[in-house]
C-alpha cells in the first residue's frame, strides 16, 4: 500500500490499530492486516492518535546491529592496518613495540661456516684482516709503543669481489663474537628508529668485548648528509649522526672493532672516513689471473673436473670476472654438463658458461638469413685477421658468429699477462682491430652496416681518453682536458666538466678523429694485403660458427705457405 493510500485510510477512520518498526508500518483494519513503508512524516503520530488508532512500537532489529557495526569499522581498520605494520616492520611477529633493538645477528656455528680457505686472490685484503683479529687477541703487543688499534676498518671494492665472504671468514676464525648486520636493518620509516638501533647494537657490543661489528653495505647509512635529490634526509641523518657518535664514545682499547663493507666509497660521509672512525681502507679488488686461478680452484672443489678442464686458461679468458661471476660460471657449466648427461665437467662445458655468463645465453632461435651470416662472418674475421696480423696483439683464443646475449658475433682475444698500463701502440692497435670489422665490410662486400655500432663506440672512447687523458696526442701534448666530477645524486655516473676553449674542443675532436682513420686505414691495408685469409675464414667461419685459436692458426699457416702473402708494417 501507498503510503498517502494509508494516510487517507487513517483520516477515513477505517484503520483500528498500527505498529511502527522504524519505516516499516503494518496494521489492521476492517478488512484485513496491511504494510506499508513511512517516509519521515512528524505528523503521522498525531493523526494516528487524533483517530484514536491504537499505536505500537517495536524496536529496529539487524538495522541497528549494522549501524553499530558500520560506525566502528573505521576504527577496526586502523588498528588493523597498524598492527599489519608493526608486524612487518619487526619482519613478521615479535613484539611490536620493540622497534629500536638492534637487528645485528651473533654469527655462529648455526650457518655454514666460512674459512681462509674459502677466499682466495684477494691475500692483501685478508692479510689486512688477519692482522684486526690478532689486535683484538692481544691488544697489548700492539700498543706497548704507543700505537692505537684501528677503531674500523672498511672494506671497498666492487660488487662481487668477495668483501661479505671475508667478513665471514673473520668470523669464522676469530674466536670472538661476531655481530653482523646489513646498512639497511638500520633504516626505517620512522625518524629515530635507525638512531637507536644504532645505539644498541653498539652497547651489545660494548657488553660482549672484545668482539667485531661487522655493517655491510653502510653506503645505506652512511651516505654524505645533506645530499640526496628531495631535500634533507632526516632519518637517515640522524642514524649516521648516531654511528659518528658511537664510533667516538668507544676507546679503541675497549676491544670492539667495527668492520664495514661498501662498494660506494665515493658517496659516504667525509666524516665517516677520517682517521680515528675508519682508520683504514682495505680494497677488495677485482682478481688478477693468479687470483682467478684460485678462486676457480677453491669452486671447482665441489664439481668432478674432466681431465682437459685448465684452470689456467680459464682464468686468462675470464679477465674482469669478480669471485662471484666466477663461481656463477662454474655453476652454470655444471649446470650445463648435467643437462648434457655427462658425469665429470669438461673444458667446452666452461667455454659455453664462460660465455653465457659474459654475454648472456645463446640466441639460437634468432633468425638471421645467409646473407646476414656472410655480413657476419666477414666482420668477425676482420676483427680476427687484423688482430692476429698486427704485432704485439694478445692471440686470438676464439672467433663465434653464434648470436648471444646482445651481440652477434666475437672475437675474443686472450690476454698472456695481465697488464696494468698500456703503451700507445697498444692501445692504436685495438683501435685497429676494432676498425677490422666495418673494414672488412667494406672491402668485400661494399657496404656498411649497423653492426659496426659498438666496436665504433669502443674506439671512439678509447681515442678520446688517449687525447683527453693519456696525453697521447702529439698534436695536443701531455694535457688533461676535461674534469671528471661525480654526480653522488644521480648515480656514480661520471659526468665530464668542460675546462677548455670552445677552439680546443674542435682540435680535440679532430685529433680522435685522427686516431680513428688511422687505424681504419691501418686495418683497412693489412686486410686488403691477405684477402686470400679474410675469405678463407669467413668461408669457415660460415661453415663451423665457431673457430677456435688453433683452427685459427692453421688457416694463417695455410694460406701463407700457399700465397707467401703476411706481410705487414
Ligand atoms: P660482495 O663483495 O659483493 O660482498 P660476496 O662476498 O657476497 O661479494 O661474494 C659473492 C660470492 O662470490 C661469494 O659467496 C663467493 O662464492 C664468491 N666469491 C667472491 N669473491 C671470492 C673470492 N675471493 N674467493 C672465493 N669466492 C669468492
Ligand atoms: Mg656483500
Ligand atoms: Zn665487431
Amino acid at each position: 500500500m501507498g503510503y498517502s493510500d494509508f494516510v487517507s485510510l487513517v483520516e477515513s477512520g477505517r484503520v483500528i490499530r498500527v505498529t511502527i518498526q522504524g519505516n516499516n508500518i503494518s496494521g489492521l483494519t476492517a478488512q484485513g492486516p496491511f504494510h506499508t513503508f513511512a517516509p519521515k512524516d512528524p505528523q503521522l503520530i498525531t493523526l494516528l492518535k487524533g483517530k484514536g488508532v491504537k499505536i505500537s512500537a517495536k524496536p529496529e532489529e539487524g538495522a541497528s546491529w549494522l549501524r553499530m557495526f558500520l560506525s566502528w569499522v573505521p576504527m577496526l581498520l586502523l588498528v588493523g592496518v597498524w598492527i599489519f605494520f608493526m608486524r612487518r616492520m619487526q619482519g613478521g611477529g615479535g613484539n611490536p613495540l620493540s622497534f629500536g633493538k638492534n637487528r645485528a645477528s651473533l654469527l655462529s656455528d648455526s650457518r655454514e661456516k666460512v674459512t681462509f680457505e674459502d677466499v682466495a686472490g684477494i691475500d692483501e685484503a685478508r692479510d689486512e684482516l688477519q692482522e684486526i683479529v690478532d689486535f683484538l687477541r692481544d691488544p697489548g703487543k700492539f700498543t706497548r709503543l704507543g700505537g692505537r688499534i684501528p677503531k674500523g676498518v672498511l672494506l671497498v671494492g666492487a660488487p662481487g669481489t668477495g668483501k661479505t665472504l671475508l667478513a665471514r671468514a673473520i668470523a669464522g676464525v676469530a674466536d670472538v663474537p661476531f655481530f653482523s648486520i646489513s646498512g639497511s636493518d638500520f633504516v626505517e620509516m620512522f625518524v629515530g628508529v635507525g638512531a637507536s638501533r644504532v645505539r644498541n647494537l653498539f652497547k651489545e657490543g660494548k657488553k660482549n668485548a672484545p668482539c667485531i661489528i661487522f655493517v655491510d653495505e653502510i653506503d645505506a647509512v652512511g651516505r654524505r648528509r645533506g645530499a640526496g635529490l628531495g631535500g634533507g634526509h632526516d632519518e637517515k641523518e640522524q642514524t649516521l649522526n648516531q654511528l659518528l657518535v658511537e664510533m667516538d664514545g668507544f676507546a679503541s682499547n675497549e676491544g670492539v672493532i667495527l668492520i664495514s663493507a661498501t662498494n660506494r666509497p665515493d658517496v659516504l660521509d667525509p666524516a665517516l672516513l677520517r682517521p680515528g672512525r675508519f682508520d683504514r681502507q682495505v680494497v677488495v679488488s677485482v682478481p688478477d689471473v693468479m687470483g682467478r686461478v684460485g678462486i676457480l680452484k677453491v669452486h671447482v672443489k665441489k664439481t668432478p673436473l674432466s681431465n682437459d678442464v685448465d684452470i689456467k686458461t680459464l682464468a686468462r679468458g675470464t679477465s674482469g670476472f669478480t669471485g662471484a661471476d666466477i663461481e656463477n660460471m662454474v655453476n652454470e657449466a655444471a649446470l650445463m654438463a648435467a643437462r648434457r648427461g655427462k658425469n665429470r665437467l669438461e673444458m667446452i662445458d666452461f667455454e659455453d658458461a664462460k660465455d653465457k655468463v659474459m654475454m648472456g645465453p645463446e640466441r639460437k632461435s634468432m633468425i638471421i638469413s645467409e646473407e646476414e651470416k656472410r655480413v657476419m662472418a666477414y666482420h668477425e674475421a676482420g676483427h680476427a685477421l687484423v688482430a692476429r696480423l698486427l704485432p704485439g696483439t694478445d692471440p686470438i683464443h676464439k672467433v663465434t658468429i653464434i648470436p648471444r646475449g646482445r651481440s652477434l658475433g666475437l672475437t675474443q682475444q686472450l690476454p698472456i699477462n695481465e697488464k696494468h698500463t698500456y703503451p700507445k701502440d697498444d692501445l692504436e692497435n685495438n683501435i685497429s682491430i676494432l676498425m677490422g670489422g666495418r673494414a672488412a665490410e667494406e672491402i668485400v662486400l661494399n657496404t656498411q652496416t649497423t653492426g659496426v655500432a659498438s666496436d665504433i663506440e669502443k674506439a671512439s672512447g678509447l681515442a678520446r681518453k688517449m687525447v683527453c687523458e693519456y696525453g697521447m696526442s702529439e698534436e695536443l701534448g701531455p694535457v688533461a682536458f676535461g674534469k671528471k666530477e661525480a654526480q653522488i645524486f644521480l648515480g656514480s655516473e661520471f659526468t665530464r666538466h668542460r675546462d677548455f676553449s670552445e677552439m680546443m674542443a674542435q682540435r680535440i675532436d679532430e685529433e680522435v678523429r685522427n686516431i680513428i682513420i688511422g687505424a681504419f686505414e691501418k686495418a683497412t691495408r693489412l686486410i686488403e694485403d691477405n684477402l686470400g685469409i679474410l675469405h678463407k675464414m669467413a668461408n669457415t667461419l660460415l661453415e663451423k660458427e665457431t673457430l677456435n685459436s688453433g683452427e685459427i692458426d692453421e688457416l694463417m699457416v695455410r694460406e701463407k705457405s700457399g700465397l707467401g702473402a703476411i706481410l705487414f708494417t
